[in-house]
């Protein structure tokens, strides 16, 4: 071990890299260590121990499949090589966040670890075209709650694929698509703790109504717009994204309401199912999801008022707090059971 390896890093490596907001650890440190002719075994060498030096080959290609976690140390050491202060790279690595580092009592040696399923979500990679404004040759990965990102600016749309063609959807040509997405940011700025969690239910709603309804026509012909493949799982949150967009609103007027008896319930589906006319997708295959989440919505949450409670302070049905969490991904935050 190295002089340098027992007191840490004390200069930063001569081409310094800015790092991209919401980017991942593991995007950083890679376009670090290219950006100074380093390996990325080789780097990591030099900010601590970790689990995957023995097969460098592999940790050329986790950045694009899971996450870098490292602890206090190694945070710290990252910071001196890329000559960035811990204040920046916390602020722009989701990942190096406090209540996100390793903990590891004693010693204080700096430590990373490749962490298959990280808890802040999945790298995705960020719009192409946002690279190239910001001069930036490498491929850049963001740490992204749910499995894909839209570039509001550019009308992009990436997932976590990995590698499957085509790399980036172009939603110019579907406007619905980007329309759905303000939408979502829209109920999710208005209502900061149900947007998100109602989001994530249509979404898991939706999801398993295309299962039963794939050959839908509006949705078959998104996803030929995207140039994906229709019946590809991986097409399908963007293709069913209008119709889960309006779906969660739909949801969030149901839960405004508070009215939840068989009869209030029963008028819901009925609306739902006027709506469904309108996009023109057989209701029947989505009816049992829609049952099942009205049954996880059909009781209030103890302690809520009845009815309107506030844009801000809406409190979600009792079964629907007690199954979903309120952080990680649209299957984690929503109560209905998914199957990925
Ligand atoms: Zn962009």
């Amino acid at each position: 071990m190295s002089l340098e390896h027992l007191l840490g890093p004390h200069r930063p490596l001569p081409v310094r890299v800015r790092p991209v907001a919401g980017e991942s650890t593991g995007s950083f440190v890679a376009r670090l260590a290219r950006a100074n002719g380093l390996g990325l075994a080789e780097f990591l060498d030099r900010v601590g121990q970790g689990d995957g030096s023995s097969d460098p080959a592999q940790v050329e290609k986790y950045p694009q499949y899971t996450e870098m976690d490292v602890n206090a140390a190694g945070r710290e050491y990252l910071a001196v090589l890329a000559g960035r202060s811990v204040e920046l790279l916390r602020w722009a690595l989701p990942s190096l966040a406090d209540h996100r580092l390793l903990s590891r009592a004693g010693a204080g040696a700096p430590v990373w670890r490749w962490t298959w399923k990280a808890e802040g979500g999945s790298p995705v990679p960020w719009c192409p075209l946002c690279r190239c404004r910001r001069g930036i040759g490498d491929p850049v990965w963001l740490l992204s709650a749910d499995s894909w990102q839209v570039c509001g600016r550019h009308l992009r749309w990436t997932d976590d694929s990995r590698g499957s063609e085509p790399e980036t959807v172009d939603l110019r040509a579907l406007p619905e698509c980007v329309a759905a997405q303000r939408e979502r940011r829209r109920l999710e700025g208005k209502f900061k703790l149900a947007g998100p969690e109602l989001f994530a239910d249509a979404c898991q709603v939706m999801y398993e109504w295309w299962g039963y309804a794939p050959d839908s026509l509006v949705w078959v012909q998104r996803a030929w717009t995207a140039g994906l493949d229709a019946r590809s799982a991986r097409a399908v949150p963007l293709i069913v994204l209008p119709e889960a967009a309006e779906l969660a609103w739909l949801m969030l007027r149901f839960e405004q309401a508070g009215q939840r008896s068989r009869g209030d319930r029963a008028r819901w589906l009925a609306q739902v199912q006027h709506r469904a006319d309108v996009w023109d997708i057989d209701f029947d295959a989505g009816k049992d999801a829609l049952l099942q989440w009205l049954e996880r919505h059909s009781r209030s949450a103890d302690g809520a008022p009845a009815g309107f409670a506030g844009p801000r302070r809406l409190v979600l049905a009792a079964r629907h707090n007690r199954i979903a969490s309120r952080v990680g991904s649209l299957q984690q935050r929503s109560c209905m059971p998914g199957d990925g």
